[in-house]
Order: structure tokens, then C-alpha cells, then sequence
């Protein structure tokens, strides 16, 4: 379950910040460290922070988008210092941790942290399911990135005891569409909606990005999701035969 989770650092600058995340993950019983993009090498520094972590940060997987490293998760949380920075779905800490466990269960998921300087673009927190910020002193918010790793990693953990301990079988799981799924309907809804007439592709921006944020909050299950791919199909094929 802990296992599914990567903890995926985005546009990391300084190596001592990989090493103490990678120790405030191993403390917490997570072990998949995920670089995107770093700009800094898993070095000595790193290796002297991580402590006796250091095989999650030299086991890193790394890549150069963060579209890339969530492809395959079924959930992919977003970290922010600032709450509501665009107006999408959010996560208390708590809650963070229960959600990341129950998925988990059956597929990967992430938790997302940004550049020390300037955290995720509104492009990387577009790509998530949900945003979660750790409400700290709203006058002094931002956290050190391996300590926000830390607290979050430790909701995960609290979830995973918490579940361990109920003698409660596990409620049905619900299977979520992986990441590249969805972004393949939405290219499918956007061809369609442009074909139709319906988007303007001189400006196809706005609507797109209203719908993305309606699907995403609705967060439909694999199965919706292929209602809705057949629904597009439907509509290409009977457009065809008018033609
Ligand atoms: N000025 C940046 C701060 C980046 S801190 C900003 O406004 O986003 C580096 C990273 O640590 C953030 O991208 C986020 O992943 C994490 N982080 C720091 N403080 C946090 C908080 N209060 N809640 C959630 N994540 C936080």
C-alpha cells in the first residue's frame, strides 16, 4: 500500500533537499522517490542527509516532465504553500493521507512537491486530481521541501495504521482511470467539441480548460470514463455518415 506511493520532486535545486526527503520518506515506510526535471545532482550532500536512506535517493526514477513520471497513477495529489491558488479541488493534510492509502491499494499514486523557489507552475497543479497545503501560520507558510515531504509522508503513514488496525474488511475499491487515460479523452473531447463546431479553434483555450476542471473534479471511475470515450466515438461515426 505505502509502496504505491511516489513522492515525485519537481525541479529540485538543492541536493540536500533530496537526501531529507528521502530520509523523512523511509521513515515513514515510503520508498518510491521520483525526480522530475532536477537540477541538482543525488551528490554527497544528498547522501549525507538521506542518513541510512540514501538507496531511495540514489534509486530515484527521474524524468524530464511531470506528465511523464504520474502516467501510470490512478490519484496524483499536488502540493502548494498557497491554498487556492487556482480554484481546484483540495485535500486537508488528513484526508491526503487516507485517500493516497486507499488508492494505493490497487494503483500507483502521487504526491507532488514543487521548486523550493516557486513550487509547481499552474500547468503541473492542472495535472492533478486534488491540491493539498498544510495550513501553517498563514503569515509564514511555506515550509522547507523535505519537511512538507515529512508531514504529508506522515498522514500516509497515520492512514496506513489506521486501516491496519480496523478489523473492518476494506470497502469495495473503486478503479480510477491512470493519468494518460483521461489526458487521452481530453484530446478525444477537444477533437470532437472542435469538429462539431462547438470550440473555436482560433481559441479553443478557455473551454478546455473549464472542462478539464469539471472532469477532474468530477473524477469519473475507468468504467465512466469509457462511457464517455464511446459517447465521443458515437458522435465521430455518426458525423461520418452524414457527411
Ligand atoms: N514559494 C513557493 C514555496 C515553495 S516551497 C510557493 O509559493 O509554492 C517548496 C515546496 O514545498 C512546495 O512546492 C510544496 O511542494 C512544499 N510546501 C511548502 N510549504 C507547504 C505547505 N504549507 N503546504 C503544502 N506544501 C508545502
Amino acid at each position: 500500500m505505502l509502496g504505491n506511493i511516489k513522492v515525485v520532486l519537481v525541479g529540485t535545486s538543492h541536493s540536500g533537499n533530496i537526501g531529507s526527503a528521502a530520509r523523512a520518506m523511509k521513515v515513514m515506510g515510503l520508498s518510491q522517490m521520483v525526480l522530475v526535471d532536477p537540477q541538482c545532482e543525488v551528490d554527497s550532500q544528498a547522501v549525507a542527509l538521506a542518513a541510512g536512506a540514501s538507496e531511495i535517493a540514489l534509486n530515484a526514477q527521474v524524468f524530464a516532465t511531470m506528465e511523464e513520471a504520474v502516467k501510470d497513477c490512478g490519484l496524483v495529489v499536488g502540493t502548494s504553500a498557497r491554498s487556492r491558488t487556482l480554484d481546484w479541488p483540495m485535500l486537508e493534510p488528513r484526508e491526503c493521507g487516507v485517500k493516497l492509502v486507499e488508492q494505493g491499494e490497487s494503483t500507483p499514486v502521487a504526491m507532488v512537491f514543487g521548486r523550493e523557489r516557486t513550487g509547481l507552475t499552474n500547468e503541473e497543479l492542472q495535472l492533478c486530481h486534488y491540491h493539498v497545503c498544510i495550513p501553517a501560520n498563514p503569515e509564514y507558510s511555506s515550509l522547507n521541501l523535505a519537511m512538507a515531504v515529512q508531514t504529508l509522508s506522515y498522514e500516509a503513514r497515520m492512514a496506513f495504521l489506521e486501516k491496519e488496525r480496523s478489523q473492518f474488511p476494506a470497502e469495495e475499491v473503486v478503479e480510477y482511470p491512470r493519468h494518460d487515460d483521461l489526458e487521452r479523452f481530453f484530446s478525444h473531447l477537444e477533437k470532437v467539441l472542435t469538429e462539431t463546431d462547438f470550440i473555436d479553434p482560433a481559441q479553443p483555450g478557455k473551454v478546455m480548460n473549464k472542462l478539464r476542471r469539471l472532469y477532474t473534479r468530477a473524477r469519473p471511475e475507468s468504467q465512466e470514463l469509457n462511457i464517455l470515450r464511446g459517447m465521443l466515438t458515437a458522435t465521430e461515426k455518426s458525423m461520418k455518415q452524414k457527411k
